[in-house]
């Protein structure tokens, strides 16, 4: 048991609006919006960050890049979208579990770079 916010997301002790569940991962709606469609996609296993990602989890990513792909369809990104993994200190994380960001919607979205 972890007292991670994310983890605490997993097991429904915190509310989320979630998109999309199954055995391995959860999607939910980001509570601070950066885009019209912005939603977070994370594991349910307790991995830090990706700097964490060990060869056991090669399956268990695949099936969250996948499942980004299908979820920004079904949240209306017919046109395209970003997926973002900030990483530790540098790459500016907040939560210390996991998380792909699926950002999109209808306005084009400014360059990152
Ligand atoms: O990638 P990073 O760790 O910086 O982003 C964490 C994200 O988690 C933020 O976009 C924040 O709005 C979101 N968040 C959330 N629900 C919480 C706490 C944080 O959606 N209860």
């Amino acid at each position: 048991m972890t007292d991670c916010l994310f983890c605490r997301i997993v097991r429904g002790e915190i509310p989320a609006r979630k998109v999309y569940e199954d055995d391995l991962v959860v999607a939910f709606h980001d509570i601070q919006p950066a885009a019209p469609v912005h939603i977070l996609l994370i594991p349910k296993l307790h991995i830090a960050s990706m700097a964490d990602l060990e060869l056991s989890h090669e399956g268990l990513m695949g099936h969250l890049m996948v499942l980004a792909s299908r979820i920004a369809r079904e949240q209306g990104c017919t046109d395209g979208f970003r997926t973002i993994v900030n990483t530790g200190r540098v790459g500016l994380q907040e939560v210390y579990h996991l998380h792909v960001h699926i950002v999109g919607g209808p306005q084009p979205l400014p360059p990152m770079l």
